[in-house]
């Protein structure tokens, strides 16, 4: 399942869908592009976190497959639905992974999912209420290095799937690492795929149930295939360092200053330029540092730069912020480019404003 809240363009999720790969949403406007972009809605899993029951109802009203991660939201599912509509269950296994407390969602303070500590109390309002659990979920975080995260994560649920003998899916969620510098290290996915299949082997002999196990990655499919291009606007000589500014900034690419992520940053203008050291800044009036003490190709004004790793959480964390456009977004594929998303216009920002001589609608 690709999950496209990394990057939702509809172009890219029909590019996902003829890979075979299903689609992992977390609110109801994904599940909606997502049938736009051509998904079935059993190959769709809505994972929401924190909606009004009304979005959950819509969901089903759709057919996606629902993932509950509340215990007052399963009650409130079951004495909706019964047992009429499959669901999955979101556990939160308490596995401290990721780098980063913010992209992590698995720890003991984390709002999503519910607690496998709970799972007695799961099991009773499932019995109450006849529900009938084909899927266990977790999904502990971004970012994850180790292969033996996803396996603790996995002996877990497959522990818990003794009490739901119904479930037919497991899905160990994601947090695979990308590398965002030469010589990182990246999740080893082969060596997961080998020792969660010998595992899988031994649980599935003796049942009559086929297991699936299931995995969203975003970041994993799209973060490297991205890269935001931007024009070096001013170069700045401080007391401290040299400032090259750019036409963009933390309102296309909030990433460096949100988590500290690192994005490589290349000069395409001038590649063979001698090296120098820059701090590469946006134009928004906040601090928006892109990378600090960074080693690029002379910079010249008008030179267009790359930042690496842009793909994922890129264009979707986008805004408005200052009053500036979103940029275009541009697939290149097998050598042609096109344009998948529009550059904005001021008229986009007018859209859903009433200037003074409009009339207003009362709220
Ligand atoms: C964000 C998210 C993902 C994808 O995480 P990546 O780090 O981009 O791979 C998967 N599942 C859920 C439920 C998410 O919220």
């Amino acid at each position: 399942m690709y999950a496209c809240k990394a990057l939702p363009n509809v172009s890219i999720m029909r590019l996902v869908r003829a890979q075979g790969i299903g689609l992992d949403t977390v609110s109801i406007q994904e599940v909606e592009l997502g049938m736009k972009a051509g998904f079935a809605p059993d190959e769709i899993l809505f994972t929401p976190n924190m909606v009004p029951f009304a979005e959950i109802q819509r969901a089903v009203e759709l057919g996606v497959h629902v993932n509950i991660d509340s215990i007052p939201m399963l009650e409130r599912f079951g004495a909706e639905y019964g047992g009429s509509v499959p669901l999955f269950i979101r556990i939160n296994p308490h596995i401290m992974a990721g780098g980063n407390e913010r992209i992590s969602t698995g720890h003991i303070d984390s709002k999503f999912g519910i607690s496998i500590h709970q799972l007695r109390h799961v099991e009773r309002v499932v019995a109450s209420h006849g529900i009938h659990v084909h899927g266990l979920h977790m999904h502990t975080g971004s970012d994850i290095l180790e292969a033996e995260v996803f396996m603790r994560g996995a002996e877990l649920l497959l522990e818990a799937v003794v009490h739901f003998p119904k479930v037919r899916f497991i899905d160990l969620g994601s947090g695979f690492k990308v590398a965002y510098r030469d010589g990182d290290i990246v999740t080893d996915v082969e060596e997961l795929g080998q020792r969660l299949c010998t595992r899988m082997e031994r649980f599935v002999e003796g049942r009559d149930t086929p297991v699936e196990i299931w995995f969203e990655p975003g970041k994993f499919l799209v973060s490297e295939a991205g890269v935001l291009l931007t024009r070096v606007t001013q170069i700045k000589q401080t007391t401290a360092t040299i400032f090259a500014g750019v036409d963009s900034g933390l309102n296309h690419l909030v990433r460096p200053m949100m988590y500290g992520s690192y994005h490589h940053i290349l000069n395409v203008s001038n590649p063979q330029g001698a090296p120098h050291i820059y701090t590469v800044v946006g134009n928004i009036c906040e601090t928006d540092t892109f990378g600090w003490d960074r080693k690029v190709a002379e910079l010249r004004v008008g030179d267009v730069l790359a930042m690496l790793n842009a793909g994922a959480y890129g264009h979707s964390m986008a805004s408005n912020y200052n009053s500036r456009l979103r940029p275009p977004e541009v697939l290149v594929e097998n050598g042609v480019a096109c344009t998948i998303r529009r550059r904005e216009t001021l008229d986009d920002l007018l859209a859903t404003q009433f200037v003074p001589e409009d009339d207003r609608t009362d709220v």
